[in-house]
């Protein structure tokens, strides 16, 4: 999603409350950012913000971090912040690519990709958010027994994520082809912008919910071990 250069919007998100300026600072203070203890969840490519909003309202005991690259499409984000705003959400404009310099050690509990950009030329396959090679920057990022879920009605797209799962040391706990149709995995879904435009044009969702594989064995060994 690029929106047209917004006339303006590099500055209202320089001088936003609730954008972090120079994030790189609070690597490893988010919660004292937030100002408690609770856990980080982060949306990678988060887009004008809906997914976040209603996910930060509903989850007051979860810290929520949008992160955006384009200060144009951020902007619709910090509108709705200023509508309504809410102490648990904050958001990051800035590359992905550089998650590890703003983010420590297991420092966020879970990863949101929601309907990343599919770079459907192979030579860009690397800077796709669901790639192996940003799977390893998650790695460095995420606390242990930490998931990342992703959705997308893009099947290409979809079918690359899962074929980088295993040759990046991550195992799929839960999947499905067709969300809207899979009542369990649908438990408590919140619908992100795309996905409402997507669904509505009837295109099925994809989503898978991962783990380390490390992680993913050592709890299935001790919930069979007792
Ligand atoms: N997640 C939202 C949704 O589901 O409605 C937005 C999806 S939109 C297709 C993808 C968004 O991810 C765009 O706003 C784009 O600018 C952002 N994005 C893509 N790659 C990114 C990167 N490397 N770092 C930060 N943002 C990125």
């Amino acid at each position: 999603m690029r929106l047209r250069n917004v006339p303006g919007s590099e500055a209202i998100v320089g001088n936003s409350p609730f954008v972090v300026q120079e994030a790189g600072k609070t690597r490893g203070h988010w919660k004292a950012a937030f100002g408690n203890d609770h856990p980080i969840h982060i949306e990678v490519g988060m887009g004008k913000g809906k997914f976040l909003n209603t996910m930060a309202m509903g989850n007051p005991e979860i810290n929520y971090i949008g992160i955006e690259r384009y200060t144009s499409v951020l902007l619709r984000a910090l509108q709705k912040m200023e509508e309504n705003p809410l102490p648990n959400l904050l958001f990051i404009c800035m590359d992905a690519s550089e998650l590890e310099q703003v983010f420590g050690e297991g420092e966020v509990s879970r990863i949101y990709l929601n309907f990343s950009d599919p770079w459907p030329k192979a030579r860009y396959a690397k800077r796709r958010l669901p790639s192996r090679q940003f799977l390893a920057r998650y790695d460095k990022i995420l606390e242990p027994g930490g998931r990342i879920e992703f959705k997308t009605d893009n099947r290409a797209l979809f079918d690359f994520a899962v074929e980088e799962l295993e040759p990046a040391g991550w195992t799929a706990r839960q999947i499905s082809y067709d969300l809207h149709r899979d009542g369990k995995m649908m438990e408590g879904n919140v619908m992100t912008e795309y996905e409402e435009k997507f669904s509505s044009a009837g295109n099925p969702i994809c989503k898978y919910i991962v783990y380390r594989t490390a992680d993913f064995l050592q709890n299935n060994t001790e919930s069979t071990t007792g």
